[in-house]
């Protein structure tokens, strides 16, 4: 199926009861196409980690919303700022790709090996190697990396990655941020890329939005 957008997001308001009432999404309004590279800078605090949640529809209890969030595809996020909790500790790193891929698609187990391998291999962990590892044998980068083959196993129609090399140094840094852009590119999957950091973005080859006090704006504008 050809999708015009994965996600349209109209007028979306939150607040957090925190107890009172605090407004931290003002109105935003939001369409990211298919294939579509989407970079969302903004100071920390401004909201932006609450609109990647509020597209994932995992709100915590104590927000409030009104507006409105369309999905028309699957969406994923790796859970980047902590990759070791992330992973679970005692199921290896291909089981754990294989069953991020068992609660989106049903399919048989072989299929679901194949794909968990497929999905190793195209972030650069070698599944000959990789798919028995534990969590803890691998270092952060390759955690980041198992974590990426587990938001793109399947091929989601979008992958957020809030904040995806906050806690790497900057050699792997720099390798994580080629290897999300050329998935992006191989897979042709539409990604939101949020960042506190406007140098992380600084030649960002697609449309930049800016968040400044609860509304997204254009970098143009
Ligand atoms: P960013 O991702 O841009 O750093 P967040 O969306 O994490 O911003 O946070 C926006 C504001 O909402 C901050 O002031 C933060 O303290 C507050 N906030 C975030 N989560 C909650 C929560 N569960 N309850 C109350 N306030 C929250």
């Amino acid at each position: 199926m050809n999708l015009p957008v994965v996600i349209a997001v109209r007028d979306l308001r939150i607040w957090y009861r925190s107890p009172d009432l605090t407004p931290v999404l003002n109105g935003i309004n939001l369409e990211i196409e298919p294939g579509e590279f989407v970079a969302l800078q903004g100071p920390s605090g401004c909201g932006k980690s609450t609109l990647a949640l509020a597209l994932l529809n995992a709100l915590p209890e104590n927000a409030q919303r009104s507006g409105e969030v369309l999905r028309f595809g699957t969406i994923m996020a790796p859970v980047f700022q902590e990759a070791s909790g992330a992973l679970h500790p005692m199921l290896s790193v291909g089981r754990q790709v294989m069953e991020a891929l068992r609660a989106r698609r049903s399919l048989s187990r072989s299929e679901r090996l194949r794909q968990a391998h497929a999905a190793l291999e195209s972030v650069g962990l070698d599944p000959h190697r990789y798919f028995d590892s534990w969590p803890h044998q691998l270092s952060g980068g390759e955690k980041q990396r198992a974590l990426i083959a587990q938001a793109i196993v399947g091929s989601p129609d979008l992958v957020i990655a809030d904040e995806p090399t906050a806690s790497l140094d900057p050699v792997t840094r720099e390798a994580i941020v080629i290897l999300l852009r050329d998935l992006r590119t191989r897979m042709g999957l539409a990604m939101l890329w949020i960042t506190h950091s406007a140098l992380l973005i600084r030649d960002f080859d697609g449309r930049v939005l800016t968040m400044r006090e609860g509304i997204v704006h254009d970098r143009a504008s």
